[in-house]
């Protein structure tokens, strides 16, 4: 992608931006090279007299330069909205942060970096009127709420497939070809190695309970049941999984 700020800078000024896969394979290019290959894209666009050779040139290498490895913020794999949050949280109420990597509502953008900016200032303001930071405070209040419909969802996702896993096994009771439903057993199973939230592990070891012990104990007393139980003690969720593991 090409941007002329020639209005901008009152030169003529070309930028030419690389992104994605095409950012990476390109770090491995000289400056020269980015330059013959930018203007060779330009030639082919408006014809070679056109385009003539430039004054001067600077090549940006942001992916491999230590102080930011990359262009700005983006939410990694297992990353997630909260570690805006983290970022933008003020050290001792004496050390404050804003920027773009701080606002997790508008991320990467110029909007979102003057906004982390006023919302510091607001915070900036209360601590030194009231000596109270409402913004943490009302952050904290939105973080809750955000669990507490992550879980209500998840919960609700669950209820709604084990209904489905009863309906259909009752209809696959009657059919005629044999065919297998899922079973009620199989499904908590998964759900047991997949329940995210405390709310769900508890509906789903409520769940397990209502099956015969046999059943449930063959997987939730694996190894891998067990490291399951452990990691729900860790987090402190749920009495119920001290209690498996005692039986
Ligand atoms: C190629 C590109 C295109 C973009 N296009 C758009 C767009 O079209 N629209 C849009 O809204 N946003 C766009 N953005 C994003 C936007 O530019 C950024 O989100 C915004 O500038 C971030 O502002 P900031 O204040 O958080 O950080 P920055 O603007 O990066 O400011 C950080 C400042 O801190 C300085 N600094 C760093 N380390 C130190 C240090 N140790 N000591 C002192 N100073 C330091 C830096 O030099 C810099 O001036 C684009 C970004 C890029 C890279």
């Amino acid at each position: 992608m090409f941007w002329n700020v020639r209005k901008t800078v009152g030169a003529p000024v070309l930028i030419a931006l690389v992104v994605g896969k095409a950012a990476i394979d390109g770090q491995n290019l000289s400056s020269s090279d980015h330059v013959e290959h930018a203007l060779k894209v330009l030639r082919k666009l408006f014809g070679e007299t056109s385009v003539p050779d430039p004054v001067a040139h600077v090549v940006t290498d942001w992916g491999r330069d230590p102080f930011s490895y990359g262009a700005y913020s983006y939410v990694a794999i297992g990353a997630s909205g909260e570690d805006y949050d983290l970022l933008g949280r003020p050290v001792d109420n004496c050390l404050f942060f804003s920027g773009e990597a701080t606002c997790k509502e508008h991320p990467d953008t110029v909007g979102g970096a003057m906004m982390s900016g006023l919302r510091e200032a607001v915070r900036i303001i209360d601590i030194l009127s009231s000596g109270n930071d409402y913004t943490a405070e009302v952050e904290a209040m939105e973080a809750a709420q955000r669990q507490l419909d992550t879980e209500r969802d998840e919960v609700r996702e669950i209820t709604k497939k084990l209904n489905a896993v009863e309906l259909s096994s009752l209809l696959y009771k009657n059919s005629l070809d044999g065919a297998q439903a899922v079973t009620r057993e199989a499904l908590l199973r998964e759900m047991f190695f997949t329940a995210k939230t405390s709310a769900c592990r508890l509906h789903v070891a409520k769940q397990l309970l209502s099956l015969p012990l046999g059943k449930w104990k063959s997987f939730a007393g694996s190894r891998a049941g067990l490291t399951v139980l452990n990691s729900w003690i860790i987090k402190k969720e749920t009495k119920l999984s001290t209690k498996w593991i005692k039986k």
